[in-house]
């Protein structure tokens, strides 16, 4: 039988963190939850009690008492996997929880691999695949910015999206095939114009989706950014004034100093990750780096740049040379002017229309909020705010790269007056990789991929 419709078992895992805690929910989803739940289980009849309900008891084995308990029921199909839940909340120590596992699984329950839950949720309907993957986006995030995505991707944000690219093209491909089927009649129901117009919208759609990967991507990973420069300027002074300031209100909320990231500021709710900051700290790596060149290859790597040179010491001609050389990464870079509090007066009114340079002292952290201020507006471009279709996957990424590479060949087959059964061979293949994302279209490696990356008891 095929791993994907091993449906009939009835599955069991902790569903709270592994560990000794307060109290540990044990979840049982399957045909025979809630009659296995009540071979264990002292109190009322669970069988014969409503969904969405919670009943006191004992779970025993044999006469031996386990624990105190409480029971959740959900029948299906209005439970999380669409079958008959139970939750059981135990007690969370990590003895009870093994042997009222134990027991369950002498039931006749099999103990649950990796997102088994969601996964059968996922192939009941409860859910499409991208919103699946949501929960998975949403349980790990660290961030408010990640949280949000996570949230307007559970809520159908993207799905909502292709879909409606999917109807569209279908309709698209119907038009094609219903030429084919009268192909000796040599008609034509769609006309090429119309056709071209219809790829196009579709094109326009998937363009900006596939351009919000770069930041759904960073605000879920983190946006790696560089601060680069010449030796001594500054660098270095400024990712530990940007670092501790932010150490210090991270710190100050007990139990989180320990997972604290090392090397990355979250502003209003966007992670920024400073890359190779390393190189920064190791003062005779910073004496012997020559400026921007030598750094080169770590940039490229960056999302964002911060570059910075010393007010009074850095020359014209030195920071055009560098901002010439930026300007190759193609990468978003901010021109920062430190040292303010050396600067002369003169120099400083030099600078006082130039408003693509930011001055600040990094010492006398001077500034610095005007500089998290523009470091927020460049990386939260007005579309993305709202986060409602940004793609933040790159298994989605991936597929509307190939949607929009099929759609690209529809269009050049358009151009060349290819036949029919041609055009409706890439339109196909465009169908598709849509499929894919939402999980219309699945293979149970893919499936198998994506729910492994999930934790036991989801
Ligand atoms: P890096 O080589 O670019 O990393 O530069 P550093 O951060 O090591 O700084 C070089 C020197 O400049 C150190 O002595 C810093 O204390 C000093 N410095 C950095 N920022 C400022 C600033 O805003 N004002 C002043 N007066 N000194 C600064």
């Amino acid at each position: 039988m095929s791993k994907l419709y091993q449906k009939e078992d009835t599955i069991v895992a902790l569903a709270t963190p592994a560990g000794t805690g307060a109290i540990g929910v044990i979840r049982l989803s399957g045909k025979q939850a809630i009659a296995m739940a009540d071979q264990v289980f002292s109190g009322k009849s669970l069988s014969k009690q409503k969904s969405h309900t919670i009943h006191h008891g004992w779970i025993k084995d044999e006469d031996e008492i386990l624990d105190e308990v409480l029971v959740s029921l959900f029948k299906g199909p209005t439970s999380y996997t669409k079958e008959d839940v139970v939750e059981i909340s135990c007690h969370g120590s990590v003895y009870v929880i093994k042997s009222i596992i134990r027991l369950l699984i002498s039931k006749g329950a099999r103990l649950a691999k990796a997102g088994e839950f969601t996964q059968r949720a996922f192939l009941h309907g409860q859910m499409d695949l991208v919103q699946a993957e949501a929960v998975a986006d949403l349980i790990a995030s660290e961030s408010a910015a990640a949280h949000q995505a996570a949230v307007n991707q559970m809520r159908g944000g993207i799905s909502k999206e292709i879909r409606r690219l999917r109807e569209e093209l279908i309709h698209f491909a119907s038009m094609i095939e219903l030429e084919l089927d009268f192909s000796e009649e040599d008609v034509e129901f769609a006309s090429r114009d119309d056709l071209k117009k219809l790829v196009n919208n579709l094109l326009a759609v998937i363009a900006p989706l596939i351009e919000s990967f770069q930041w759904g991507n960073a605000i879920k990973n983190g946006i790696p950014t560089v601060i680069a420069g010449r030796p001594n300027v500054g660098k270095s002074t400024l990712l530990n004034a940007l670092l501790n300031e932010e150490k210090a209100i991270v710190s100050e909320i007990p139990g989180t100093t320990r997972d604290f990231i090392e090397d990355e500021m979250v502003l209003e709710g966007i992670p920024f990750r400073f890359i190779d900051t390393a190189g920064l700290r190791d003062t005779e790596d910073t004496i012997e780096a020559l400026g921007i060149a030598r750094t080169k290859e770590k940039m490229e790597q960056a999302s964002l740049i911060l570059y910075l040179f010393d007010l009074s010491q850095t020359t014209q001609e030195e920071i055009d040379a560098d901002r010439e050389q930026l300007k190759e990464l193609r990468i978003p870079f901010l021109q920062i002017g430190n040292k303010k509090d050396l600067a002369p007066d003169d120099l400083l009114d030099r600078f006082e229309n130039r408003k693509e340079v930011m001055l600040i002292s990094a010492l006398k952290k001077e500034n610095l909020d005007q500089l998290k201020a523009r470091l927020l507006e460049v990386v939260q471009p007005d579309d993305f705010k709202t986060g409602e279709t940004m793609v933040t996957n790159l298994r989605h990424f991936q597929s509307l790269q190939a949607t929009k590479k099929a759609l690209d060949d529809v269009i050049a087959a358009l151009d060349k007056g290819r036949t029919g059964d041609l055009l409706a061979l890439d339109i196909r293949q465009a169908l598709h990789h849509l499929g894919e994302i939402t999980g219309e279209i699945t293979t149970e490696d893919l499936l198998d991929n994506i729910f492994s990356k999930f934790c036991i008891g989801k």
